[in-house]
């Protein structure tokens, strides 16, 4: 095999150039000019793969290459077999170039309808500047956002402001217009026609209400107002304050409370305590005719939050209304069924929000009604970070 490859009686080619130096120079020059620009192809492809790792058919450019350097080899034979007669060895070359170009013909005519599916570079740059235009619109739109909520939390900013303006600079004139009523009615009772002592009896009431109304009304508005920073809060000491401060409407009905052992959690000690006196005050309050009000709060860990329940015995809530009920000055009853402001709901989901917290109830007709709310625990240190959380107006 050896010698079949190297040695097989031929003469070499220089012998068809008759050693003419002219014609055997020529063809050994050029043979090894092209051999060497063969050479140097594939060095200059496999220089552009590797600084270029995204290119497609990175196989088929390595089979390029293979066929390019098996071209150069054969021309570096022409050259040998001019003093060397190797012809079965160039042969053989010959023949595996033969095989790999087939190969890369073949290989190559499949591959075309997914190159052409290749978007050349001013169709990407095209592509390109339609990103960037989508992207500067959706800035722009980001943009215009970002001063629409500022302006919502402006005009919400001012919107309290007015409110605890003008329900704090009511009060004094109402005061006024309450006090001297009630002396008006004590004063000229039976002496102002027949009509008239009923006529002082609506005065009365209706100043009384609105002093509730205004009372409630700046608590609203002092939510977000308070500027102290979050404090751990005792939840236990906050309800034996917000029993104290209802103790008169809990004798009068004799309702029952009862608690589980409350955490403490980071917030407003006087926020939280209104927040457990106005759940507590409408469990006792939306109670049918004549029965004990029963009251349950219990608390359990949920992650970082502690999660509250207070239960009642009461009329419970319709559940078309579960989630209205939170807004202002949404009642579910007439003042003579059930005495209130329609804003104490309101005030604890403004509470809650600001703890970064969450309310929401639970009930049917008849059966009571459950009221939750999340609280941040001591330890989940965000709370602090984030005082204080915006909250809807
Ligand atoms: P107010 O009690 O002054 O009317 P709230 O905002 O506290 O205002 O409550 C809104 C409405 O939600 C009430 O009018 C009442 O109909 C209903 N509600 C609140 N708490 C309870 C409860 N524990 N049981 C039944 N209904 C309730």
């Amino acid at each position: 095999m050896w010698q079949w490859l190297l040695q097989n009686g031929f003469m070499p080619h220089g012998f068809c150039y008759q050693w003419r130096p002219d014609i055997l120079w020529m063809h050994v020059v050029s043979d090894a000019v092209v051999a060497l620009a063969y050479f140097s192809i594939p060095l200059t492809l496999i220089y552009f793969l590797r600084h270029r790792r995204d290119i497609p058919f990175r196989w088929l450019i390595g089979l390029f290459a293979a066929f390019i350097i098996l071209c150069g080899l054969t021309h570096v034979f022409g050259i040998w077999t001019v003093w060397q007669p190797v012809y079965g060895l160039e042969g053989l070359v010959k023949a595996m170039t033969a095989l790999v170009s087939i190969f890369t013909a073949m290989a190559l005519v499949p591959i075309i309808p997914e190159a052409l599916k290749l978007r050349s570079p001013a169709e990407l740059e095209a592509a390109n500047r339609q990103l960037e235009a989508e992207v500067e619109s959706r800035r722009a739109a980001e943009r215009r956002l970002e001063e629409v909520v500022e302006n919502l939390y402006r005009s919400n900013e001012e919107l309290e402001q007015f409110a605890y303006i003008a329900s704090h600079d009511l009060q004094a004139p109402l005061r006024t217009v309450v006090s001297f009523s009630g002396l008006l009615q004590q004063e000229c009772r039976g002496r102002l026609g027949p009509n008239a002592d009923e006529y002082c009896q609506f005065i009365v009431d209706g100043g009384v209400r609105m002093q509730a109304l205004i009372n409630d009304l700046l608590q609203l508005s002092r939510v977000n107002r308070d500027t102290a920073l979050p404090a751990p809060v005792s939840m236990g000491e906050a309800l034996g304050d917000a029993s104290r401060q209802l103790q008169g409407m809990i004798r009068d009905r004799g309702a029952v409370i009862e608690a589980g052992t409350l955490p403490v959690v980071m917030g407003n000690p006087v926020q939280l305590s209104q927040l457990l006196q106005n759940l507590l005050a409408n469990a006792i309050k939306y109670q049918p005719a004549g029965q004990t009000p029963c009251i349950r709060i219990s608390a359990d860990r949920r992650g970082d939050d502690w999660h509250f329940v207070i239960e009642d015995n009461g009329i419970g809530i319709p559940e078309k209304h579960l989630q209205t009920i939170f807004e202002i000055f949404r009642r579910l009853h007439t003042d003579d069924q059930y005495p209130g402001t329609g804003i104490g709901l309101s005030l604890c989901k403004k509470i809650v929000a600001r703890h970064g917290g969450r309310i929401w109830a639970e009930s049917e007709p008849g059966r009571g009604s459950r009221f939750h709310f999340t609280l941040r625990a001591v330890d989940a240190h965000t709370a602090l970070r984030n005082w204080p959380h915006p909250a809807p107006a």
